[in-house]
Order: C-alpha cells, then structure tokens, then sequence
C-alpha cells in the first residue's frame, strides 16, 4: 500500500474534492483504495455519506486502542473509507504529548500496510499546519498539493516544499516526496487562471499533473448529496477529469514501480 497525503495549509484549494474523487477514481480502475480522513472537519466523511461519529477514526488506533482494520468502512467496490470525528481536534494535543508524535499515524499505517490488501491510501489532511497534518506527511510516501488557481498560489507551495523537507529531515522520512501539484478551479474564461498555471509549471514543470481540475458546479454540489463524482454525475466533466487524473497519477507512479 502507498501512502499519499492530499495537503496543502492553505484553506479550500480542493484538498478534500480530490482525496474523494481521485480514491473513487482509482477504484474504478480496479486499485483498491483506502481513504483517510484526518480532519476534524470530516469534510471528507460527510462528501461520501457517512456521519462522523465518536469512535469512528484513526483517533483511537492512534491511541494504541483499536486496529486500523476495525475503523475501515467499505463504500463501494475497492473503495473503503476511516471517517473523521470531531474529536480528532482533541486528539492534537494528546499526541503531542507522546514521545513519538510526529510519526504515530506512520507506525499504524506502516504495521497495516503489507497485510491491509489495500494498493493506495489517500489521507485528506487538515487546513494547517499541526499535528494531525505533519503525522500524515510523516506516514505519506508521496504528498500531492492542489493549488487553486489563484494570486499567491505560488507563496502557499513555497510553504508546503518547505514543510515536506522538514518533515523529511525530522523523521528521517527518506521516501516522502512532492508526487504532484495538482491545478484546481480552472476557469478558463479569466487570464488569472491562465497565468497561475504558467507560473507553477514554469518553477515546477515536473511536479505539475497535466490534468487540470476545472471550476464545475457539479463537483461543488456532490458533498452535500453524500456522494462522489462517479456516484452524482458519472458522464459530466468533473468524473471524466477526475479520471484523467487517476490515469495520469497511475502512469506516473507504476511507471517509477
Ligand atoms: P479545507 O482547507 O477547508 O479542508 P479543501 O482544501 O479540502 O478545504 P475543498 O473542500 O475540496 O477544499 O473545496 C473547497 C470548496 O470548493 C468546497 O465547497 C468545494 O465543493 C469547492 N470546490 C472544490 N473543487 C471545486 C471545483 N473544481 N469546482 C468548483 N468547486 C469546487
Ligand atoms: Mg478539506
């Protein structure tokens, strides 16, 4: 199982649009894929229909309490989910109390991962920059940052480099890498957008996915049906680039093997 963490500590760049579809995606391409939502928001959680009850994420395996195994809830074929609880927020500072606590979700993770069946985890990180996201970038073998097409895309990624280095010196994490910068809410109408794409692919044009995530009002409704785009509008454009990024990031990384 690889590990990727979908991060970026800027706030609505389309963290959680794409944890959930690029999971549900991969599932549809027959790789069998486990979701993680490790923010208190549970953003993630309610975009595909579950309740993020008490005792229903990682906080308790980390915690030494529960399995990982007995948090997963399976949602569709391939596609399984660890939601996200409210108190997950709590659980922030009594990690930070272990002496292990930049790397408790990598040693649950990395005990689950050879025998978990799972071929890709996704974990939908937390708009800053604390503990549950600098765990989640610990664990990760790869980091993907979407960045919205907007002013000051370029000062947010500066940010999150710099961020995976410490996180890669500080756990002696060796593996963790930038997989890709993922471009999202294209509008195609504004020169803005337009201009943010050629900058990032300007600084980093190997780090840069070709897919782009454009601006669609169907991705923005599905959350609140509980549903993914492939469940809420299977032929519309946001399921068919959603897809074409799936394709791309398989491409890329069985390509590396
Ligand atoms: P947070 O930092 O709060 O966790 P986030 O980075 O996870 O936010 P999302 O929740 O995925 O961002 O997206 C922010 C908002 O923008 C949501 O309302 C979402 O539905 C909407 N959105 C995301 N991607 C798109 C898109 N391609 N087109 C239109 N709306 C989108
Ligand atoms: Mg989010």
């Amino acid at each position: 199982m690889r590990i990727y963490a979908v991060a970026n500590q800027k706030g609505g760049v389309g963290k959680t649009t794409t944890a959930v579809n690029l999971s549900h995606a991969l599932a549809n391409l027959g790789r069998r894929t486990l979701l993680i939502d490790l923010d208190p928001q549970a953003n993630a959680t309610s975009a595909l229909g579950l309740e993020p009850k008490e005792g229903c994420s990682l906080y308790e395996v980390l915690q030494g309490r529960a399995t990982v195994s007995s948090k997963i809830v399976e949602l569709a074929e391939n596609l399984a989910m660890i939601p996200a609880e409210i108190d997950l927020a709590g659980s922030e500072v009594e990690i930070a109390r272990l002496p292990n606590h930049l790397t408790r979700v990598r040693e649950v993770l990395h005990q689950f991962r050879e025998v978990g069946g799972f071929r890709f985890c996704f974990i939908d990180c937390p708009p800053s920059v604390g503990i549950l996201m600098t765990n989640a970038l610990a664990a990760a073998d790869g980091v993907i940052v979407p960045i919205q097409c907007e002013y000051f895309a370029l000062e947010g990624l500066s940010k999150i480099l710099q961020l995976i280095e410490q996180i890669r010196a500080a756990t002696e994490q060796d593996s963790l890498r930038l997989e890709g910068i993922l471009m999202t809410m294209f509008d195609a109408r504004t020169r803005l957008s337009q201009q943010v794409v050629e900058d990032v692919n300007r600084y980093f044009p190997q780090q840069v996915f070709k897919t782009i995530i454009p601006r669609s009002i169907r991705l923005a409704e599905a959350p609140s049906h509980g549903k993914s785009i492939f469940s809420y509008d299977p032929n519309g454009v946001g399921a068919r680039v959603y897809d074409q990024l799936a394709r791309e990031f398989l491409e890329r990384v069985e390509q590396r093997g």
